[in-house]
């Protein structure tokens, strides 16, 4: 039978291959095996979309490379056309060694051309050196001269005053040394993922790396024998690690032995073992002491935006758009409930009481 061709790598399955090489192998040979509706949601796309948009902002007037509609092949001949005739480039395409990248910013200047990698982040994460050490590797492979390497972020202290400032709303690191000291394990790196997904399936057991840096699309494969409920994976705090637990097979609360935990574990494990709910009755009842009617019900719903939309607003901001407060006046009367809506960062605008 003939071997299949392995796909080449893309900034995404050379993180992923990082992150658990079985990631990359199962996304590679077994992909229906991905979790259900694991996408990321449309507004998670819109947001690092817009954030996309606005930091193209901070070099205006480039040219963008486009993504939907285009070959790979269309896209590095794009990218060639535009290298000669503009000073920014908008994912700009490359490829070398089998490996694809889209590049968010380029920018011309003297000597060759300085890299911007925009993430709707607050701050810096490890995976981000890797990501944009992988750039920088096919982009200077590709023939291009790389001055610089940035990493551009949100940065969470801008207040929002009137027309968007994107010079104001990121922050820009330039991480050139780090990137340029990882080249070395990015070839490396390449090789090891392209021969491991010329093999089989490789032997990974679950652990942290399942959930970090991203939650792996492929947990309700890997993760089929942990029991839905009462698992170990359900201890709470620090303590006893539930990894550890489960690769010596023990899969559930109630087969921890008491030795092993203590604090809150040794009650959740009790608890398992005796089927039992545990209720503190006595500290239960010292809050309700301090209690004294009229009694108050808060409920509040919050939004929050890598992009402040209005005045005032800064980025991840908890904007509380509306509430409902319930009040008790007397033990066992019914409620008054107010229910208030406004629009973020504006004065309210309306409000109606109700009464039941
Ligand atoms: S679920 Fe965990 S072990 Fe399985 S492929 Fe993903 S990261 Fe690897």
């Amino acid at each position: 039978m003939k071997k299949p061709t392995i796909p080449g790598l893309s900034k995404s399955r050379y993180l992923h291959g990082l992150q658990c090489p079985k990631y990359l192998w199962l996304e590679t040979w077994h992909k229906e095996l991905k979790n259900e509706c694991d996408e990321p949601t449309e507004e998670i796309l819109a947001q690092g979309h817009r954030v996309g948009a606005v930091a193209q902002g901070l070099f205006p007037g480039g040219i963008e490379i486009p993504y939907a509609g285009l070959t790979i092949e269309e896209q590095l001949q794009q990218t060639e056309e535009a290298l000669k005739h503009n000073k920014v480039i908008y994912e700009a395409s490359f490829q070398h060694n089998g490996v694809f990248v889209k590049a968010d910013i380029l920018r011309k200047v003297r000597g060759g051309w300085e890299l911007y990698e925009v993430k709707s982040s607050k701050k810096l994460k490890d995976t981000y050196y890797d990501d944009l050490a992988l750039q920088h590797y096919v982009i200077t492979n590709a023939g291009i001269k790389i001055t610089k390497a940035h990493l551009v972020h949100i940065n969470t202290s801008y207040q929002r005053k009137g027309k968007l400032d994107p010079h104001q709303l990121f922050t820009i690191t330039d991480l050139t040394k780090d990137i340029q000291q990882l080249q070395p394990a990015v070839k490396k790196q390449i090789a090891t993922l392209k021969k491991m997904l010329s093999g089989t399936e490789p032997d990974m057991p679950i652990g942290p790396h399942c959930y970090e840096p991203y939650e792996c699309q492929f947990t309700g494969h890997c993760w089929q024998d942990v029991p839905d409920e009462g698992s170990v994976f359900e201890l709470a705090g620090k303590g006893a690690d539930c990894y550890q637990l489960f690769h010596e097979g023990i899969t559930k609360l109630k087969d921890i032995s008491l030795e092993r935990v203590k604090g809150k574990q040794h009650q959740q494990v009790e608890a398992a073992k005796k089927k039992q709910t545990i209720v503190n009755k006595q500290g239960l009842q010292e809050f309700l002491d301090t209690l004294s009617y009229p009694l108050c019900f808060l409920d509040f719903e919050t939004f929050m935006e890598a992009v402040p939309s209005y005045d005032g607003q800064r980025p991840y901001q908890q904007m509380p758009f509306q509430f409902s407060l319930h009040i008790q006046k007397k033990p066992g009367a019914g409620c008054i409930t107010m229910n208030i809506w406004h629009l973020p960062a504006e004065i309210l605008e309306r409000s109606f009481w109700t009464s039941y």
